[in-house]
């Protein structure tokens, strides 16, 4: 196969600000320091984690870290558009 025929595959993680409560779990998981916490607050009056960079290796830390059903959604992407979601 030529490398022309490669797809390049792309992870991020998707933050449900609403469903976030703050807790900072997924920041301490992600081994690619790529979530922070947002210094505002969601409408629940938690702050929220978000991501920052383009780092994400999909390998779902964050997801598995994360108390709260639906707050992360790691979605895989490759170079023709296709999107699904991972996890
Ligand atoms: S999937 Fe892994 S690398 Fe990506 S944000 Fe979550 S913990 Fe970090
Ligand atoms: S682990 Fe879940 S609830 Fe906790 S900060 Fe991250 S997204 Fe929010």
């Amino acid at each position: 196969m030529s490398e022309t025929n490669k797809k390049t595959k792309v992870f991020f993680p998707v933050i449900a600000k609403e469903e976030c409560k703050g807790c900072e779990r997924c920041v301490t998981a992600c081994p690619k320091s790529v979530l922070r916490m947002e210094s505002g607050l969601n409408a629940m009056g938690h702050p929220h984690a978000v991501y920052i960079g383009e780092a994400c290796t999909g390998c779902g830390a964050c997801f598995y870290s994360c108390p709260e059903p639906g707050a992360i959604t790691i979605i895989e992407e490759s170079d023709d558009d296709e999107k699904k979601e991972r996890k």
